[in-house]
């Protein structure tokens, strides 16, 4: 038996690449974008009644990681990548069907465009569905995750030379808050949790269309060394 789906839309998002993007949405408040939907559903009745909702559920694929073969247990980062459990205990990437779910912020709706903010998702993000983010019902109050008990801890950020007016300068010309999303995505410490980052070694990615990089001057913190336009 097999059933399709098509998507609705697609994300254009701060995020480039995989690297560096929150594990979960909410961790980066200033990670925007917008899910431009396609025909038929571009037309503004499709959206009509969403600027009375604060949140919604976008339902994704995860396009980058489709695989064939299913995998039943996974090494979710969150446990270090060294302890694996079941794939429906995590929401790890690699999963039957590749379908992701989060709840962003809806800043603005118009026909065929939402703008959303907090996203965990990558640009180009092929969107299967929209629904309203409904509180009585959605939000569990004695709900507990024993494998995700509280958000992941974060590290301290801080900034070298000119790196900060780089990137104010770089966010003043994108009209986005590039500093907050480069602090809120950077304290969630992008970089896997086996590699054990030498002071020299610099790493980097790619938000909306400046690269940005750091490295580690100790264990725990994070310098960020320039942000520079992409090539
Ligand atoms: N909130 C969603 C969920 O629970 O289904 C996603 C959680 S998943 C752990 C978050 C990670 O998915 C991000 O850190 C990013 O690396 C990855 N990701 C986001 N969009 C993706 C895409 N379109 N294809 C593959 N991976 C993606």
């Amino acid at each position: 038996m097999s059933y399709s789906v098509s998507p609705i839309g697609f994300v254009r998002s701060c995020f480039k690449e995989k690297f560096a993007i929150p594990r979960q949405p909410q961790l980066a408040p200033a990670a925007r974008g917008v899910l431009e939907l396609i025909a038929p559903f571009d037309n503004g009745d499709a959206v009509q009644g969403l600027e009375q909702v604060s949140h919604v559920w976008l339902l994704f694929l995860f396009h980058l990681t489709l695989e064939d073969k299913p995998r039943l247990k996974v090494r979710p980062p969150r446990l270090g990548g060294n302890q694996s459990v079941g794939v429906f205990s995590t929401r790890a990437t690699h999963r039957p069907n590749g379908i992701g779910q989060s709840v962003v912020k809806l800043e603005r709706v118009e026909a065929g465009k939402l703008w959303l903010s907090g996203i965990d998702l990558l640009d180009g993000t092929p969107v299967l569905d929209i629904k309203p983010y409904v509180p009585y019902a959605d939000s569990v109050a004695d709900a507990y995750n024993r494998i995700a008990d509280s958000a992941p801890a974060r590290i301290d950020v801080s900034w070298q030379g000119s790196a900060l007016i780089q990137a104010n300068e770089h966010g003043q010309r994108l009209d986005e808050p590039l500093v907050e999303l480069i602090e809120q995505c950077l304290a969630q410490d992008p970089r896997p949790a086996y590699q054990q980052p030498s002071p020299e070694r610099r790493y980097g990615v790619r938000f909306w269309d400046v690269e940005v990089h750091w490295h580690y001057p100790q264990p725990g913190s994070i310098c960020v060394l320039e942000v520079v336009a992409a090539d």
